[in-house]
């Protein structure tokens, strides 16, 4: 017996979200058939309404609720940072540490040769500009610690240090709580390697 036409058709949009396979997009559909009809009204409008209410910033690319970027308020400082990440979710992330103060740059992604994303797709035009105009005395890398992020980070090094700004990237270390005994060989040699004085 198949399933009804429209209750596969909402198993497939559902197995498009990351890390949902046909058994949990089931299981979530099946929910669905649950819910009250004014649960499933507003459920649709909130995700029709997520081009309208939610926007990326034109400038840094953030995620932003209204037209104005939060972010992209003046500096105080007279040598401001620069935050560049890949995507508007590692935004949130870096926020939530309560650590940074400065500018953010989003990226919206990082050099991936095998996908077809090339130096030419990444928007450095733009981001030298803004480091000019904001006057960015340091930009912090906050990239993935993978190929690509590696990539990326060493990529724009090479196009941003002629700019006259320092560039740094985040430290690599030991995961917080983590025994030695657990953590992987990479990890440990890159600790040793960016060890600190203490
Ligand atoms: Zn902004």
């Amino acid at each position: 017996m198949r399933y009804p036409v429209h209750l596969s058709v909402l198993v497939d949009h559902l197995k498009k979200l990351p890390g949902v396979g046909s058994k949990t997009a089931e299981r979530f559909a099946f929910e669905m058939l649950e819910w009250p009809i004014g649960e499933l009204r507003s459920f649709a409008e909130v995700v029709e309404q997520i081009p309208h209410k939610i926007k990326l910033c034109s400038t840094c690319g953030c995620l932003i609720a209204l037209e104005e970027c939060g972010y992209c308020k003046p500096s105080n400082s007279p040598h401001p940072l620069m935050c560049i990440v890949a995507n508007p979710r590692d935004v949130f992330a870096i926020e939530g540490t309560h650590t940074f103060k400065g500018y953010y740059h989003v990226l919206g992604g990082l050099l991936s040769p095998l996908d077809g994303r090339g130096p030419s797709q990444l928007p450095i035009d733009s981001l030298k500009k803004r480091i000019q105009t904001l006057n960015i005395a340091e930009i912090v890398l906050a990239l993935d610690s993978t190929l690509e992020g590696d990539a990326t980070s060493l990529y724009l090094k090479q196009e941003l240090s002629p700019c006259g700004v320092q560039v740094s990237r985040l430290a690599f270390g030991l995961p917080m709580g983590s025994s030695l005994d657990y953590v992987d060989g990479g990890t440990l040699a890159r600790a040793l390697s960016a060890r600190s004085t203490f």
